[in-house]
């Protein structure tokens, strides 16, 4: 069995872990708009959860618009927790923010970050494209925000409704404080 000892460090880490979870529920999020120059003006403000929405059935983030090549920026300061290029996302990044949200950058013509890396709200972290399912569109950031602890309260007794659990709404997230 355990010795005191390492029961002892067990129970430390077993706070410390404890203590990150909460500090993350903390951390104050102000978000912004992740195409540097972009306004309110440049999404659609009720895009969230559209549907019918091609393959994926319904929307689950916002599109917002801009010349292709338009820096994407860091909507909060977080770890770049992923970037791949992907079939209906194309060139992708994530980053992991406060409250345990991963943010999620789709379409981008260039990634200019790598895995791992700290990046603070407001950094360049690719370029707005028509990569994945947007090639023949008009070159758009797909941004959406994923909880990775779902919120139950938030579930809806439909199609996809389980979902509603874990993606945010951006827009309303946005606009919070403007
Ligand atoms: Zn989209």
């Amino acid at each position: 069995m355990f010795s005191k000892r390492s029961f002892k460090i067990i129970s430390v880490a077993i706070l410390a872990l404890i203590a990150i979870v909460v500090a993350g529920f903390f951390l104050p999020e102000q978000l912004m708009i992740p195409v540097r120059g972009a306004t309110p003006a440049d999404w659609n403000h009720n895009s969230f959860w559209f549907k019918p929405w091609g393959k994926s059935g319904v929307h689950r983030g916002i599109d917002i618009f801009a010349p292709e090549g338009r820096d994407v920026i860091s909507a909060c300061s977080g770890i770049v927790v992923y970037t791949n290029t992907i079939e209906n996302g194309g060139k992708v990044v994530s980053v992991l923010g406060s409250k345990w949200r991963v943010h999620y950058y789709a379409h981008l013509k260039q990634i200019s970050t790598v895995a791992g890396r700290f990046v603070s709200r407001g950094e360049k972290i690719g370029t707005v494209g028509t990569t994945g399912n947007a090639v023949g569109k008009p070159a758009h950031l797909h941004y959406a925000i994923i909880t990775q602890i779902p919120y139950p309260w938030l579930y809806r007794s439909e199609r996809f409704g389980i979902d509603r659990m874990s993606y945010l709404n951006p827009h309303e997230l946005l606009m919070k404080g403007r």
